[in-house]
């Protein structure tokens, strides 16, 4: 890798910086470079969605194959065993590490918090 030759200009403060300046800050150039490329290369799989993780490199295993798909995930509440949320899983079969959109764990914390209030209402 080729050696950052703005080093020397890096501010004392990062306020203010985009979040792709920071990414350059952190990664150098060529390293971003290669890092978007992967990126918009992952937007071309079949499998792509706005809202789900669209892993690029499994962080267990480095297997770059971790397809989005619908996980389960248990509730145990109420008689409802789990549901069922967007995620994604590496394609390795000695790993399998799972992966969860941000929005989906709240989802289902939300219904859990929802599930737990409605039977705790019901009791009285
Ligand atoms: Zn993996």
């Amino acid at each position: 890798m080729k050696k950052n030759q703005n080093n020397d200009n890096v501010p004392d403060s990062l306020e203010g910086k985009s979040l792709e300046e920071l990414w350059e800050l952190l990664l150098g150039k060529e390293e971003l470079e290669k890092k978007k490329a992967k990126y918009e290369a992952r937007k071309l799989m079949p499998d792509f969605r706005e809202d789900a993780p669209n892993i690029l490199e499994c962080v267990m295993c480095g297997c770059d194959d971790v397809p989005n798909q619908t996980l389960v995930v248990s509730v145990n509440i109420n008689g409802i065993v789990s549901v069922n949320v967007l995620g994604a899983k590496c394609s390795n079969p000695d790993c399998r590490e799972e992966y969860y959109a941000a929005v989906s764990i709240e989802l289902v914390r939300d219904i859990k918090g929802i599930i737990k209030r409605k039977s705790e209402n019901d009791d009285k």
